[in-house]
């Protein structure tokens, strides 16, 4: 059976003048799970919050199966980006919403102890949960929130903190339980790379409003004719990108982290563009690490944590942006 949830002409205010979240129409449903993706501060949680009504919107409506989200408590799992347990030891801190709706033990244990090898929480069982390591502790809340098979399961950046084999341990288990139960499923993450890997539907999400293009490396500028056929604009002072594009006028474009190419120097590969520029963060991904250089205008790179140890990148190093014109996509 199709579940939905609809957001109406949603409009939250937080601070006015500062940031608003806005969104006219959304209608997700349990066949997919979906995943709002974007930038620290774009609204990823109060989105999610405002679908779990914890918070409530100034504006507009949020409905499940076209009716107002009364009723449903028991049967919305949520991970907030702060989740708390309770001062118990492992097994009964995941046991524990089993137990509250009086299922009976032999059928909690077996629940309690296959929920727990998913998420590789299994030599923890015993432990009080005040003598786990975050990481850990982030772990047990999921664990505690899937056992329970909600029909609406809404996830606040679940793998932040976590390292890289359990994030993958996290998204296999939230996979196995959306094929197995098909709940509503929303996730939230910073991680684009994650997106993809858990979904196909990204909402993307920007200074608190939904966008039809991903967020990263999106530029804005007058496309420029150059004597080889290609168009060029100017993403920074002295920086050009060269595409292909019949289009005229002002554009945007955007290119895919994925696709470009770190060097140390510039190197003569068939990639016409070359961006140089400093190294501001590097942030892990599972098996790839997401670097944003400053090449003027900040530009992210996807490359893998071997590409990233073997080049020796630190922080402050100047490295060299590659993309072929095909890279780049015209909006
Ligand atoms: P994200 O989860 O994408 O990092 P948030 O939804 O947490 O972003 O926050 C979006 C914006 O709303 C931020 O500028 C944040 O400071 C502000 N904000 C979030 N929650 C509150 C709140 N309870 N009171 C005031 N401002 C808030
Ligand atoms: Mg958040």
């Amino acid at each position: 059976m199709i579940h939905s949830v609809t957001l109406k002409n949603i409009v939250k205010i937080y601070n006015p003048g500062l940031f608003s979240l806005k969104v006219d129409k959304l209608n997700l449903t349990n066949d997919r799970i979906h995943v709002i993706n974007g930038p620290n501060g774009s609204g990823k949680s109060t989105l999610l919050n405002l679908i779990s009504t914890i918070e409530k919107p100034d504006k507009g409506s949020v409905l499940f199966n076209n009716e107002p989200l009364n009723g449903l408590g028991k049967k919305i799992g949520v991970l907030m980006q702060k989740h708390y347990l309770f001062n118990l030891t492992v097994f009964e801190n995941v046991a524990l919403g089993l137990k509250l709706r009086n299922y009976p033990r032999s059928k909690i244990t077996p629940a309690v102890t296959k929920m727990m090898q998913k998420l590789k929480i299994s030599h923890l069982s015993d432990r009080g949960v005040k003598t786990l390591s975050g990481g850990e502790r982030r772990r047990v809340s999921i664990a505690q929130i899937l056992v329970l098979t909600p029909r609406i399961l809404l996830m606040d950046e679940p793998t932040s903190n976590i390292d890289a084999q359990n994030i993958f341990a996290i998204e296999e288990a939230i996979k196995q339980i959306h094929k197995k139960f098909a709940p509503l499923t929303i996730i939230t993450t910073h991680c684009l790379n994650q997106a993809f890997r858990l979904s196909s539907n990204i909402i993307s999400i920007t200074d608190g409003k939904i966008t039809d293009f991903l967020h990263e490396n999106v530029f804005f500028g007058e496309a420029t004719k150059t004597n080889e056929g290609l168009k060029t604009i100017k993403i920074a002072k002295d920086k050009e990108v060269s595409f292909i594009t019949e289009k005229q006028g002002n554009i945007y474009i955007a290119i895919d982290p994925q696709n470009i190419i770190i060097s140390k120097n510039i190197v003569p590969t068939s990639a016409r563009n070359h961006l140089c520029g400093t190294v501001e963060k590097a942030e892990f991904c599972g098996p790839c690490v997401r670097l944003l250089i400053d090449v003027g205008a900040p530009l992210y790179a996807t490359i893998t944590r071997q590409s990233f140890k073997e080049l020796g990148i630190n922080l402050g190093a100047t490295v060299c942006a590659s993309f072929k014109v095909n890279s780049v996509k015209v909006l």
